[in-house]
């Protein structure tokens, strides 16, 4: 169990209350995960002081470490179970690819990142928990990562036009795809790859990210 400085343990404890009362946190596992993967970990040193905020919070290159809310809710529908192999497409701080790893357990979770002073951000986070279930990648995302395919499941955490469609070849069949997909305000939607094809599960407006890009991504 990782030990949180008192500092930050009141915040934590009052934004855990207020997405669980806000309903964006309703899973065990998942409180556990935001307990023990402490958000000030992953922000940089003008933020700490807003680490527990439920707010997305600039890191580098014009990027964000999500809001707290909204990667409660990514990783509900996302539905990991231990021992999964997970793709995310935007490393960014390496936050939400800890709390993966920290739900697949004795699987592996990849996530990709175009920015490389970012991969060196993740990664040096990720050390600082001793994580060593999470492969931070340069590279472009919206082409997937081929080597490791297939995954059990497919975060992006960028707003996409579309979800890219080399990422379908690398979901394993009964896997789940999650990516918010939309222009200037996006639906978060949540895809089963089934024998018959593609079915939405889920589907749900109104939320704000920074744009993918790349080959399959934004122009
Ligand atoms: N998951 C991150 C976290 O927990 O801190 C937040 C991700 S941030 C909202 C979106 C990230 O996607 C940015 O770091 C951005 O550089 C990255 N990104 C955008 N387009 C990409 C692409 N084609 N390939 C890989 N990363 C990309």
């Amino acid at each position: 169990m990782t030990i949180i400085k008192k500092k930050y343990q009141t915040a934590l404890n009052d934004l855990i209350i207020y997405l669980k009362n806000s309903k964006f946190l309703n899973d065990k596992n998942i409180e556990s995960a935001f307990r023990n993967i402490p958000r000030h970990e992953f922000v940089t040193e003008s933020e700490l002081d807003n680490a527990y905020d439920n707010e997305p919070l600039s890191i580098m290159k014009n990027q964000t470490i999500s809001q707290p809310g909204v990667v409660a809710r990514m990783t509900e529908w996302l539905d990991v179970k231990n021992g999964q192999k997970i793709l995310e497409i935007g490393a960014g701080s390496g936050w939400q690819s800890a709390i993966l790893s920290y739900l697949v357990g004795t699987g592996t979770v990849y996530s990709i990142e175009r920015h490389p002073e970012l991969v060196k951000f993740a990664q040096e986070n990720l050390k600082k928990l001793e994580i060593t279930n999470v492969n931070v990648i340069l590279g472009d995302g919206t082409l997937g990562y081929p080597n490791a395919a297939p995954y059990d499941r497919i975060i992006i955490t960028a707003a996409c036009n579309e979800i890219p469609l080399p990422l379908f070849d690398q979901l394993s069949e009964n896997g789940l795809i999650l990516a918010p997909v939309g222009d200037s305000s996006q639906s978060l939607v949540l895809l089963k790859k089934t024998s018959k094809g593609i079915v939405e599960i889920k589907n749900q407006p109104k939320y704000v990210f920074v744009p993918l890009v790349g080959k399959y991504g934004k122009k």
